[in-house]
């Protein structure tokens, strides 16, 4: 890099201040109390809404 671009500590630490992580979003399942990601099916029973839940994968969803 050109000595006209280069940028200084000060600059770099300051754009990477917006780099940092975001904490992981969680829900409480209502159906089993589980914790899941909010708008997506629950990872332990497949809820999804009422009236709608999907069979997770890896669990023995009961047969209707
Ligand atoms: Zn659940």
């Amino acid at each position: 890099m050109l000595p006209v671009q280069r940028k200084t500590h000060s600059q770099t630490r300051h754009g990477r201040s917006h780099h940092g992580l975001t904490a992981i979003q969680s829900a409480a399942c209502p159906n089993c109390g589980d914790t899941k990601l909010p708008h997506r099916a629950c990872r332990n029973c497949g809820y999804v809404r009422p009236g709608l839940s999907v069979r997770a994968h890896g669990v023995a969803a009961a047969k209707d």
